[in-house]
């Protein structure tokens, strides 16, 4: 746990009607050169800011401090990571450019030529090969984003020739657009972001959970079949982002991904990605269910890992330890449904550290089972030792899900499913790096 994050931040996710994209070679196909788009733009009084690999034409006044100036430049350095991704070689690519509209008044991109028919009925951007138009935004990050995101379908379209369905397509596109700035303003990937302020108004992780908690939240079938008309809601850029932070990230997944991205990146993607070798759907479905159950910021894949081996039936009371530093842990014990078990739970860990300031020492946070009161989290005090099990089919409805059955050092709780007892200590997944030690939990029939 952070200091600051004693101070509850409520963070309301606004709006973000996500931005619209395809790849219809028919709208611009053989366009003008960048040359004459930029001849076009000064022609027109509009303004052209350029790096190595971006030329932006905007019709947004100049105005010091909204951070426009610095497009171009932390667009080179998105650039430099998206080639890492896709291990192409920059310098090979060093002439590569985008040309980008950044545009408050449409009409007048229309009149100088630069806003084609068939590329101005957008939402929010559109990108067509390595041209892209975005409307402007008044929030400087979700401008950024936007404007990283169509830069990711330009480069994606050109360099790798992508033409995926369409939650790849979309789903790269937030991923690899998601950042924040260090303190000298430089670009720093985060593609599953640590803090909200570092990405105002995206509300992917926001939605996400309000999905789950509607029931409504798609698995990864569903996410795999999204038609690309969808792709014009935030949940649908939501869930794409999740399932491509999944499959790029969790370390059962994330090799065999990089090479599915390596090979091509055609309308038979996924297909592909189902029959590479490893590739077990009913596994990869419930770590992406597991994945939107718990999502939120600074979520860490290997902590939060969930090993779904089946356990030895729960005959006779056990001891079994819980690390105060991981997510859902198997215990190793199955259970069967509608039996009664008890828990009883022993010792003290830490669950994070409260930085020093200059009057006074750093302190270690310690928790018991029951958590400290201090802070809640989903509902329950900080650290509070949690006894759940996987189900399939949650009474509620909804995705399959953690269903909490027992919390704190005492208690009596009914299996609600034939399988695995899991436990962890209650705290946001993004935390649990600075925790140390365990309790001892003694779990048997009554
Ligand atoms: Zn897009």
């Amino acid at each position: 746990m952070r200091l600051w994050s004693l101070i509850v931040v409520a963070v309301i996710a606004t709006i973000v009607a996500g931005s619209t994209s395809a790849a219809d070679p028919e709208i611009v196909a053989a366009g003008p050169s960048i040359g004459a788009l930029v001849a076009s733009a000064r022609r027109a009084g509009l303004r052209v800011l350029e790096s190595d690999h971006l030329v932006l034409i905007t019709d947004r006044p100049a105005r010091v401090g909204d951070g426009v100036e610095d497009l171009p430049r932390l667009f080179d350095e998105a650039w430099a990571t998206w080639c890492d991704h896709f291990e192409l070689d920059s310098a090979q690519h060093r002439q590569w450019r985008a040309c980008g509209c950044l545009i408050v008044d449409r009409e007048r991109f229309r009149a100088a030529g630069l806003l084609p028919d068939g590329a101005s009925e957008f939402a929010n951007g559109f990108c067509n090969r390595e041209r892209f138009w975005m409307a402007d935004q008044s929030n400087p990050a979700y401008r950024r984003h936007l404007l990283l995101h169509e830069g990711v379908h330009a480069f994606t379209l050109t360099l790798r020739g992508l033409d995926t369905p369409s939650w790849y397509m979309e789903g790269i596109a937030e991923y690899l657009a998601t950042h924040r700035l260090n303190d000298d303003g430089r670009f720093v990937p985060t593609p599953l972001p640590l803090q909200a302020g570092d990405v105002e108004q995206l509300g992917r992780i926001e939605k996400l959970r309000t999905l789950r908690a509607a029931g409504t939240c798609p698995g990864l079938e569903d996410v795999f079949a999204t038609p690309a008309v969808n792709h014009r809601d935030l949940s649908a850029y939501a869930a794409s982002w999740a399932a491509v932070a999944l499959l790029s990230r969790h370390p059962e997944h994330a090799r065999s991904f990089a090479a599915a991205e390596r090979g091509p990146l055609d309308g038979a993607f996924t297909e592909r990605l189902r029959s590479s070798p490893g590739w077990d759907a009913e596994r990869t479905a419930r770590n992406f269910d597991a994945l939107t159950d718990e999502i939120d910021y600074g979520y860490d894949f290997s902590r939060s890992r969930v090993d779904w081996a089946p356990g030895q039936p729960l005959d006779t009371r056990q001891a079994i330890t819980v690390a105060s530093g991981r997510g859902w842990q198997n215990s190793g014990w199955s259970l069967r449904k509608g039996e009664r078990h008890g828990i009883n739970v022993t010792g003290r860990c830490t669950i994070g550290l409260l930085e020093s300031t200059s009057a006074e020492p750093s302190v270690r946070l310690e928790t018991e089972a029951d958590g400290i009161s201090l802070r809640w989290y989903r509902g329950r005090p900080l650290g509070r030792l949690l006894v759940a099990q996987w189900v399939e089919q949650p009474g509620d409805g909804g995705r399959p899900r953690f269903v909490v059955l027992a919390e704190g050092g005492h208690g009596e709780f009914t299996a609600a499913a034939d399988g695995v007892a899991y436990f962890k200590l209650n705290e946001p997944p993004g935390e649990l790096a600075d925790n140390d030690g365990h309790l001892t939990v003694e779990v048997g029939p009554k």
